[in-house]
């Protein structure tokens, strides 16, 4: 098996290093990562200027652009073998409920399944400085159970680890996406010049507690795994429309 790895983090993260050292176990391992962080640049593409691939080491590349267009020179770059499964990850950090439309982690694996194989992203939730060698074997053995019961092609994997030591884990859970509490995460300040700046951030992420979401899982102790869709109709929604009778004019 050929498995495409990357990241959001950039290709110095460490996690990068220990999540390709466990899956070499399952096969040829490609790592192609941004060459800085790329984190919440979603599914965006570099159009406007090339882009520029660096052997960094053994399978290994570096891109100047963001996780989809290392997927996209992963599977259209003529390296090789086009890859049979993209991971993406480990993610330093959470990627939990609507967190996922913005996530570069995500959106590499999303990639994977645009192109026809299945992806898997994976997170560690947490901000504090760690080693990643546990958050790896989790990740490791999740995959290893599900290719014992058969990849399919739209099989999109949404995993994220709590910040446990690894005995203190108590269990996988199937979840959904979970909701997040939108609190003020803009802030309006003052430059030296005097005019006015907005900085996007802000506090880590508040979610509703409810029972069967990633979010609550992993607050619980156990790993999360979302299986996601990319069908994004409201089927309810068209269904009602259907009647409304819309015209243009
Ligand atoms: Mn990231």
């Amino acid at each position: 098996m050929r498995i495409l790895l990357t990241n959001d983090d950039g290709i110095a993260s460490p996690a990068l290093a220990q999540l390709k050292r466990t899956l070499s176990a399952f096969g040829r391992v490609i790592t192609i990562a941004p060459d800085r962080n790329q984190s919440a640049t979603s599914q965006s593409l570099t159009l406007h200027r090339p882009l520029r691939i660096q052997e960094v080491g053994e399978d290994t590349y570096s891109v100047d652009g963001t996780p989809t267009d290392c997927v996209l020179i992963a599977f259209h770059g003529q390296l090789g073998e086009k890859p049979d499964l993209v991971v993406s990850g480990i993610n330093h950090g959470p990627n939990m409920g609507e967190d996922v439309f913005y996530s570069g982690t995500v959106a590499a694996a999303i990639e994977g399944v645009l192109q026809g194989v299945p992806g898997l992203a994976a997170s560690l939730v947490t901000r504090a400085s760690t080693d990643f060698q546990e958050p790896a074997d989790i990740v490791g053995r999740l995959l290893r159970q599900v290719l014992e019961r058969g990849l399919t092609r739209r099989l999109l994997l949404n995993v994220n680890i709590p910040f446990l030591p690894a005995e203190a884990i108590r269990g996988v859970r199937i979840t959904r996406l979970g909701t997040r509490v939108y609190e003020d995460t803009l802030v309006r300040k003052v430059d030296p010049r005097g005019r006015d700046y907005f900085w996007i951030g802000g506090e880590d992420p508040v979610w509703r507690p409810d029972e069967g979401t990633d979010f609550h899982s992993v607050d619980a102790g156990y790993v999360s795994v979302t299986p996601l869709q990319l069908e994004l109709t409201d089927q309810g929604a068209r269904a009602d429309m259907q009647e409304w009778g819309l015209s243009h004019r």
